[in-house]
């Protein structure tokens, strides 16, 4: 049927006709916000290339934690700032290092929020690479050791999801069995599957202190032109035994959130990461776009794309407007 029997603009009339006809919702519980812990008290140590994001001690991630539980957010996806950086990357899997503490302190303050832990050393390592390094190469296999160390720590801190996001091979299927044997098998995985080797992690290293300190990580993150080879990591992953698997960044990778979603019919995250934040902020910043409609049309792009959860830092700012009725 064609013109003038059927007529698209029909169901665009109203608001009440937009919303009955609005294929992809997007709500605040599908957000995860991430959050940088440091040590100390009192600290909240702004990021300044993500406006409103900050480093923060335990005890304001806490107040942090207790108001995005308020505003109703999916979780939260914490990465640690350690005391200090060695070769080996060892507060990464230290049972009292920066994430157990803050996981602790949170899963008391707020139970019912979800508390993700990312697993990688590159935080953590004097080097700012994601592993162990054999001469100027990151060395694979005794790496995954420290990893599943670290995803036990975290989950016997309190952890509900362990998100590992090296890019190792085999790191899930060590993971899973090594959170198996320590009594944690009801623990889910989150695989960063899919992460890019990407301009846009820009932001997230100065506000992580992550910087590897020569090379790149091209060597282990993947080429941002194949989308096959996400469905084999995913595929790969999914046989290790991840619960959910991640494409990383969200933006420039849409289609391959929807190569993966079309394929394996599992729930998929999408993490919206700082350069895609910044680069919002900086043009609302500048009068040049609306940024919160930017946002919104942003994340629901996520979602249309295929993606059951964002890892975002717009869920902090974005969670309250959601309960607002939309236009
Ligand atoms: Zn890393």
């Amino acid at each position: 049927m064609t013109y003038p029997k059927t007529r698209l603009r029909r169901l665009r009339a109203t608001p009440a006709l937009r919303a009955l006809s609005r294929e992809t919702s997007l709500s605040a519980a599908d957000l995860v916000q991430p959050l940088f812990v440091c040590h100390g008290e009192n600290v909240r140590r702004p990021v300044a290339s993500m406006p409103g994001q900050a480093q923060l001690s335990v005890d304001e991630a806490t107040r942090e934690a207790e108001a995005l539980a308020k505003a109703g957010v999916g979780g939260v996806i914490l990465f640690g700032l350690p005391a200090t950086k060695d070769p080996e990357g060892r507060e990464a899997y230290d049972e009292n290092g920066i994430i157990p503490k803050a996981l602790r302190a949170l899963k008391r303050a707020t139970p019912d929020l979800l508390l993700w832990a990312d697993v990688c050393l590159c935080e953590y390592t004097d080097h700012g690479h994601c592993g162990i390094l054999n001469g100027d190469r990151v060395d694979n296999d005794r790496t995954l050791p420290l990893l599943a160390r670290a995803a036990v720590a975290y989950a016997a801190a309190g952890a509900d999801m362990i998100a590992p996001s090296d890019m190792m091979d085999g790191r899930v299927g060590v993971i899973r069995r090594a959170l198996d044997d320590a009594g944690q098998a009801e623990t889910p995985i989150v695989a960063y599957s899919a992460k890019y080797a990407s301009a846009f992690y820009g932001p997230f290293r100065e506000a992580a202190e992550s910087a590897p300190k020569f090379g790149n990580r091209r060597g282990y993150q993947m080429d941002p032109a194949n989308s096959d080879e996400a469905l084999r990591e995913v595929a790969l992953d999914l046989e290790e035994g991840a619960d959910m698997v991640m494409v990383k960044p969200a933006l420039p990778y849409l289609d391959v959130i929807r190569r993966v979603k079309d394929r394996f019919g599992v729930p998929v995250a999408a993490y919206n990461v700082s350069g895609e934040f910044a680069m919002i902020h900086a043009a609302a910043r500048n009068g040049w776009l609306d940024g919160e409609r930017a946002a919104l049309e942003t994340l629901t792009s996520i979602r249309r794309a295929g993606a059951d959860v964002i890892l975002t830092y717009f869920a902090k700012e974005i969670a309250p407007v959601l309960g607002r009725e939309r236009e």
